[in-house]
């Protein structure tokens, strides 16, 4: 048994980090510890790495997309092998940067699986640590598929690690994680099917907007196809074939590799919860409005591991790390600090297709449902000066607008470069900005930002 802890972090990914480096800084003796190298999902399984590849992608893309306006592609092609290395430039160093940072912090670092033993004692790999506080900030991981066969998919991690590109690549589930990779390996010549067993995909997008998102991605060569479930995946002596229902009738689609994009589940498997009076859902540990868990006052969680109205994105987990961290300071003064909740206000997030989809705020369906009286700006933006430039063909915005305050309740986007306006929308947004007063910004020329006062 090692000395006591003022707070052990299981999970060195954004939410684990942030708050082990802030309560460090505080002067807390701080321990943490990551099964996997430090770094988590984000800079090495997700974000960083999938953006590198992206690169690839659009560089095709656009030289498709001026065909015939000056730009000859001739042979223009992605190096699959060169491209990763390019990744690998960036993600490789990660793990002993991260972990330096948190040394030169003073934060002990450790490394293997933790599970619980007790309300104030973890176990790594056969030593048990002793801490006043803990932070569960252990993320998710692929929600386990059940029918036969799913043992042939690979998940996220491995596609992004992959060293060879096959010729056909089945995509499991319509979320972001099979779009953003399909777009991927379209532009690298992969042929691509998008399985989704409802009858849209992206559901949390504005489904006008993900409807010319689906057609651009079928002009792209990607086959996407709705109202299917996978029936089962078998081995055969070329491939795979994947075994699908649309509407009761059954076929088979031939593949090299089937990718699971069917959703990500908190990971909380081998943590013995239990063991230290640990509640958990589903959709992760248990918590409080302060991100305290709401049967052990010693545990906090943050990221994609707490059950907590954010969505599993990185800034949130950054920000609620923060809020575990300065909660659990606040908690431990004499008289207690005053302790603080994660605002969730305005947060973007982009599907990164090309061309990228985005949303900040609410939905047009929302708002009618919330009985909210809206303005609805929905624009066909394909043809202005900035897509014409580039010879985009897709690309809309949709802005819903308080009638009464002219306040802006949410902005969805498709179109090149928009993954940037969205931010300046959810900045709009938080700060309960007016149509009149966003229309009012005057934005460099010609930048997309240009075109935001068009879209109000
Ligand atoms: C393919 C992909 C693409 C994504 N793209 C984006 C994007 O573009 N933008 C965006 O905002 N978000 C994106 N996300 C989501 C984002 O990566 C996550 O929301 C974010 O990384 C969550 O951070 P976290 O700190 O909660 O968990 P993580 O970063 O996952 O860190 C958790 C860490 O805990 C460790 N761990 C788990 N259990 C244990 C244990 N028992 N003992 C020790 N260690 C343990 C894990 O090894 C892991 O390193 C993407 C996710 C994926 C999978």
């Amino acid at each position: 048994m090692n000395g006591e802890f003022d707070l052990f972090v299981i999970g060195a990914g954004m939410a684990g980090t942030t708050a082990a480096n802030k309560c460090a800084s505080k002067g807390w003796r701080v321990g943490i510890v990551d099964a996997l190298p430090y770094g988590g999902t984000c800079a090495l399984r997700g974000c960083d790495p999938k953006k590198i590849l992206r690169r690839g992608a659009e560089v095709i893309d656009a030289a498709h997309l001026m065909r015939g306006k000056g730009i000859t592609e001739n042979g223009l092609s992605i190096d699959w092998s060169a491209l990763m290395r390019h990744k690998r430039g960036f993600t490789d160093a990660v793990p002993q940067g991260m972990e330096d940072e948190l040394i030169g912090n003073g934060v002990t670092t450790f490394h293997g699986s933790a599970r619980f033993t007790g309300p104030n004692q973890l176990e790594i790999d056969g030593t048990e640590h002793r801490a006043k506080r803990f932070l569960i900030a252990t993320g998710a991981s692929p929600r386990p598929l059940s029918f036969p066969g799913h043992e042939y998919l690979i998940d996220s991690t491995d596609f992004l690690d992959l060293d060879a590109l096959p010729h056909r690549i089945v995509f499991v589930g319509g979320g972001f994680i099979s779009f953003e990779f399909a777009h991927i390996a379209a532009r690298a010549g992969v042929d691509c099917v998008i399985i989704d067993h409802g009858d849209r995909p992206l559901r949390e997008f504005d489904p006008d907007l993900v409807a010319s998102l689906v057609t651009r991605t079928e002009q792209t060569g990607i086959r996407v196809q709705l109202g299917t479930s996978v029936v089962g995946v078998t081995r055969t002596a070329t491939g795979l074939d994947v075994t699908v229902d649309q509407g009761g009738k059954t076929s088979t689609i031939g593949a090299d590799l089937v990718v699971h994009g069917a959703g990500r589940i908190a990971k909380l498997d081998g943590l013995h919860l239990d063991a230290a009076h640990i509640a958990a859902g589903p959709r992760g540990v248990t918590v409080t409005e302060q991100l305290q868990s709401t049967t052990n006052p010693a545990v906090y969680a943050a990221g994609d591991s707490a059950d907590t109205p954010g969505r599993p994105l990185t800034p949130v987990a950054v920000f609620e790390g923060k809020v575990a961290a300065s909660n659990m300071l606040a908690a431990s003064t004499t008289p207690v600090g005053t302790s603080t909740t994660p605002d969730y206000t305005a947060v973007p997030t982009t599907v990164f297709t090309i061309p990228e989809l985005n949303r900040v705020g609410i939905l047009e369906s929302e708002a009618r449902d919330s009985g909210l009286d809206i303005d609805v700006r929905l624009t066909d933006t394909s043809g202005w000066y900035s897509n014409y430039r580039v010879g985009e063909t897709t690309a809309s915005a949709k802005i819903i607008i308080d009638r009464a305050s002219d306040r802006i309740l949410g902005a969805h986007l498709l179109g090149p470069g928009y993954a940037e306006l969205i931010n300046i929308f959810g900045l709009a947004i938080k700060l309960g900005l007016t149509s009149r007063q966003l229309k009012s910004m005057t934005a460099t020329y010609p930048s997309i930002g240009a075109d935001l006062g068009s879209m109000l």
